[in-house]
């Protein structure tokens, strides 16, 4: 890139490995306070019946209101606090910050929806995982059946029958689960059934070109199927066109997430949908 240094100077300039890694060790260093500095937000993303067009719940998206960078997105900083264990403390607050915020709509009077909330692997593995959502529904009274937990494929490749006993306790405590960005993981299909799955959440990489592409048509249509006859809701993520929609709605797919509804918003608007909604 060339990289303009006022006047007519210019200076070819290759954004170095050590310049990338200070960028990371500053935002990393960042992150060590992000909660006492109140910099985090959750926005909610509608999750929307195909059929009905109603909400039938919210998945909560981190965001981080950096004071001089900005908005950073979660892809950039998930990763990055995965590689501490800040993604525990973060990862708290927001399932803490979800269910109260899920609570007090409750409470407000409207309908009662799911909220999801996406659990880090580091989480998912931390021995006091399972007690630590246990206590969270105690502290915000959140009812646990509108509480869902989203984790990925990576959850499948580490070890197993823990993954199994885990799950199995938080479908036993009437938590639902989702398995996100289906599809584009290493696990085995074989895994899918012996894990307690409520919901399959098929890569927005799948719907992107749903219309134009036959092979991603084909994916998608053949998850549906299957988390249909597994028993399992279907939702759809990344729909931002009418023809999308139609396309899933033909193939069965139970729900929906995208722009064409909605982005994620933050909780000021989303009760405003909450109003609107039924
Ligand atoms: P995800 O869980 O798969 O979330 C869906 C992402 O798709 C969100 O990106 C959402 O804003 C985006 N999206 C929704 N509808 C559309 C659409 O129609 N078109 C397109 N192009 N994108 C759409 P976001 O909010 O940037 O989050 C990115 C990822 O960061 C999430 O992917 C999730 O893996 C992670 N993440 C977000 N919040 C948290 C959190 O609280 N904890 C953890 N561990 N991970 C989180
Ligand atoms: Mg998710
Ligand atoms: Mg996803
Ligand atoms: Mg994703």
């Amino acid at each position: 890139r060339v990289k303009e240094k006022g006047g007519n100077n210019y200076q070819l300039y290759t954004p170095s490995m050590n310049e990338k890694l200070r960028e990371q060790l500053s935002l990393e260093k960042d992150l060590h306070n992000v909660l006492e500095n109140q910099e985090l937000l959750v926005y909610y993303q509608p999750k929307v019946d195909i059929n009905t067009e109603n909400i039938m719940g919210m998945e909560a998206l981190l965001r981080w209101k950096h004071p001089q960078e900005g908005m950073i997105s979660p892809a950039i900083f998930i990763p990055l606090a995965e590689e501490n264990d800040c993604i525990l403390k973060i990862g708290e607050w927001v399932l803490r910050t979800a269910c109260h915020q899920n609570k007090q709509w409750q409470d407000a009077g409207y309908e009662p929806v799911c909220v999801a909330v996406n659990i880090s692997v580091r989480q998912f593995q931390q021995p006091n995982f399972v007690e630590l959502v246990a206590k969270v529904l105690e502290e915000t009274e959140l009812n646990p059946k509108y509480l869902e937990l989203e984790i990925t494929e990576s959850i499948a490749v580490e070890d197993i029958n823990y993954t199994i006993e885990v799950l199995n306790k938080l479908k036993d405590m009437k938590i639902k689960i989702a398995m996100d960005d289906f599809g584009t993981g290493y696990s085995s299909l074989s895994y899918l059934k012996k894990f307690a799955i409520d919901n399959l959440k098929i890569d927005q990489s799948f719907v992107r070109d749903i219309i134009s592409d036959q092979n991603d048509a084909a994916i998608a249509a053949t998850i549906i199927a299957m988390g249909n006859s597994l028993n399992m809701k279907v939702t759809a993520e990344g729909v931002e066109t009418k023809e999308q929609w139609d396309f899933l709605k033909d193939q069965k797919c139970d729900y929906v997430q995208g722009y064409l509804f909605s982005p994620p918003v933050p909780s000021m608007e989303f009760e405003k949908m909450l109003r609107k909604s039924r």
